[in-house]
């Protein structure tokens, strides 16, 4: 896990992010205000704008100023989430991890989003596929393991009823679509993976 090339890492997250959109409007369009989308490919273009500066920081550093970057740009709920969950990693993390102090480190990330949400796993939201992506990492599951894990979590996000965010609004009407901060917490998963590969 040491030597994470940054550049790799930002071009990464803001290009799945750009390609997946569209899709992540219509999954908030079916059960939010359909603005999910757009939020995050504002930030993940924030912060992609700034990759020369950020890549020449150490981890740590670069981490918590995506997380700034997203806390200004993204908005909605899922922005002060997306963006707690980058800082608190670079709060945690030392400049070179390993495996146990990652997995450690998101354990806290994690935390701290669902403090700042108010929320806990089982209420359709991002956290329904943060917490399965940390277990798979403290596993020692492969980097393609932990975005398949993160996929099938934001896929089991559909059955269930919202009772945070704008989708808990629609009570059980949310049941039966995916959760859109959790599809999203799911590509970014990927994108990680894919570039720690
Ligand atoms: P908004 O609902 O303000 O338009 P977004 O559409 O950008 O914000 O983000 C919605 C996503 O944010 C939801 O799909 C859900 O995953 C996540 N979310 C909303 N509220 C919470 C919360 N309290 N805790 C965890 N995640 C939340
Ligand atoms: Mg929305
Ligand atoms: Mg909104």
């Amino acid at each position: 896990m040491t030597g994470i090339d940054l550049k790799a890492l930002i071009t990464e997250l803001a290009d799945t992010i750009a390609a997946h959109a569209d899709e992540l409007t219509a999954l908030d369009r079916a059960i939010g205000d359909g603005d999910h989308g757009l939020n995050m490919k504002r930030g993940f273009e924030a912060v992609r704008a700034e990759t020369a500066a950020l890549a020449e920081k150490p981890l740590p550093e670069a981490l918590k100023a995506i997380g700034t970057k997203l806390v200004m740009t993204v908005g909605g709920a899922s922005g002060p989430l997306f963006g707690t969950l980058f800082m608190t990693l670079g709060k945690e993390l030392p400049a070179e991890p390993d495996r146990a102090e990652l997995a450690a480190a998101l354990a806290k990330s994690i935390d701290a989003v669902a403090a700042r949400g108010k929320s806990q796993a089982g209420q359709k939201t991002m956290l329904d596929v943060l917490y399965p992506v940390q277990c798979a990492v403290a596993e020692g599951k492969s980097a393609d393991e932990v975005a398949a894990a993160a996929d099938a979590a934001a896929e089991a996000t559909k059955p269930m009823k919202a009772i945070r965010g704008r989708a808990s609004f629609l009570g059980d009407r949310s049941i039966g679509h995916m959760d859109p901060g959790a599809r999203s917490a799911a590509l970014i998963t990927r994108a990680i993976a894919e570039t720690l590969e």
